[in-house]
């Protein structure tokens, strides 16, 4: 994507005297034959030299010497040589410093497979032996793998997330490594870990990511994650038949027997917005309320979960568990949903005849919360019972329930 818009950068970058490469995942996933989804450029050139070539120039990152180059409407960042300097608190450092030779700029990178380079010609630039790493399926730290934990630990949880997307073995040294300095992954902000975690989820093989998490203990610092990727590490693969991160987070949780206190727990603890943390607790919560026997498919009484949650909701809740039933390729959970959502003449209290205005004429009582139970109930006998939906037969149920409700 965008290949001939790069070159041209590059190109410019090099008729004025300059070296410049692409670099890191575009370069990766190239020689993967995986899409790639955005360009990154590497040059020995300085940053105030990116601006005045380039017309429309951003300086997204001035301090870490990266440029936005606009070409023919698409954005490059184009990024000066440079080693990075005293790492604090175990994160990314705040200052850098330029340098004149790619190899310095390779050697900050964090895997091997990430710290490769290819000039406009297809020249690869590997100085640690990426290609060959991406050939034998592992991830390997670049230089020493414990000091490279140590700089940055946002790094142990890229580590895993590589090896779920790829499907890659982790390098045993850098295994191990992971494993001793486990405990720093407490220092990184939590969004940052929270979105290296829907990229595993949203891997190729989740359920390598969740094993990994595991056995590294990378989340040693919060009981419930440690009991979440413990106990739903034997059905995290089913997450590949799943088609939403919210259906994954939910599952997840759902095979690690948590409840929607629990779950909200988690969200909470990953700062999720308010509206993923409801969507995902309230798949929890019908998951088990459905489904109390993880993978045993029993039929799902659709109707009142229609009325009571919604269409959206009965969906993911359809999806999730045929996720947790895939071994039995159960079809039958959209069918009967489909079939119960279209048999039912109403939909919504909108639907109806009445409103609560007619009702509340027609009782001459004062407005209060009996007008929205009672639509409820009407809702339920006419979308479900074959209450017929005109005004009469609707305001005669609601003086039988409102007259029930008086005695
Ligand atoms: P993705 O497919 O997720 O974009 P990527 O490898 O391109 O993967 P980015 O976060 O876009 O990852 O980073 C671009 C490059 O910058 C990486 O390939 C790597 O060389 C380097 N890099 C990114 N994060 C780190 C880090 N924490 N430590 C060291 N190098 C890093
Ligand atoms: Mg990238």
């Amino acid at each position: 994507m965008g290949k001939e818009q790069a070159v041209r950068i590059l190109q410019t970058l090099e008729e004025h005297g300059f070296e410049a490469y692409y670099v890191g995942g575009c370069v990766r996933d190239w020689l993967l034959g995986r899409p790639v989804h955005d360009i990154d450029i590497c040059t020995n050139a300085h940053p105030g030299d990116v601006i005045r070539l380039f017309p429309d120039p951003v300086p997204t990152g001035l301090k870490h010497g990266t440029v936005s180059v606009k070409m023919n409407g698409l954005f490059f960042e184009v990024t000066t040589f440079r080693t990075e300097g005293k790492y604090e608190d175990y994160r990314r450092p705040s200052d850098v410093q330029f340098v004149a030779e790619l190899r310095l700029d390779l050697e900050r990178r964090d895997f091997t497979m990430n710290a490769m380079a290819m000039d406009r010609r297809g020249n690869l630039q590997d100085p640690f032996d990426g290609r060959k790493d991406l050939a034998d399926r592992v991830v390997r730290a670049v230089g020493e793998p414990e000091q490279r934990f140590r700089e940055d630990a946002l790094r142990l949880l890229r580590g895993i997330r590589f090896a779920a997307q790829l499907d890659f073995a982790i390098e045993p040294g850098t295994l191990l490594a992971m494993k001793k300095t486990a405990p720093l992954l407490a220092h990184i902000a939590v969004e940052r870990v929270r979105e290296e975690l829907n990229k595993t989820w949203d891997s190729q093989a989740p359920h390598k990511g969740c094993q990994l998490l595991h056995e590294t203990k990378l989340f040693a610092y919060s009981p419930l994650l440690v009991q979440l990727v413990e106990r739903a590490s034997a059905q995290a693969w089913r997450l590949v038949h799943l088609e939403s991160l919210t259906q994954k987070w939910a599952v997840l949780m759902y095979a690690a027997a948590f409840d929607e206190e629990a779950a909200r727990q988690i969200c909470a603890q990953l700062r999720m917005s308010k509206r993923d943390t409801e969507a995902i607790a309230v798949l929890v919560a019908l998951l088990n309320r459905v489904q109390p026997d993880w993978d045993v498919s029993k039929a799902v009484e659709w109707g009142p979960l229609l009325l009571a949650k919604g269409e959206k909701t009965c969906r993911e809740l359809a999806s999730a568990l045929r996720g947790c039933w895939w071994n039995r390729r159960e079809e039958a959970v959209f069918r009967d949903l489909e079939a119960t959502y279209n048999a039912m003449p109403v939909k919504s209290v909108k639907d109806l005849a009445v409103t609560g205005m007619d009702l509340q004429v027609a009782m001459q009582k004062k407005p209060g919360e009996w007008i929205s139970r009672v639509l409820d109930t009407l809702l339920i006998q006419a979308a479900l019972h074959g209450l017929p939906n005109t005004p009469e037969a609707l305001l005669e149920a609601a003086k039988r329930e409102v007259a029930r409700d008086e005695h």
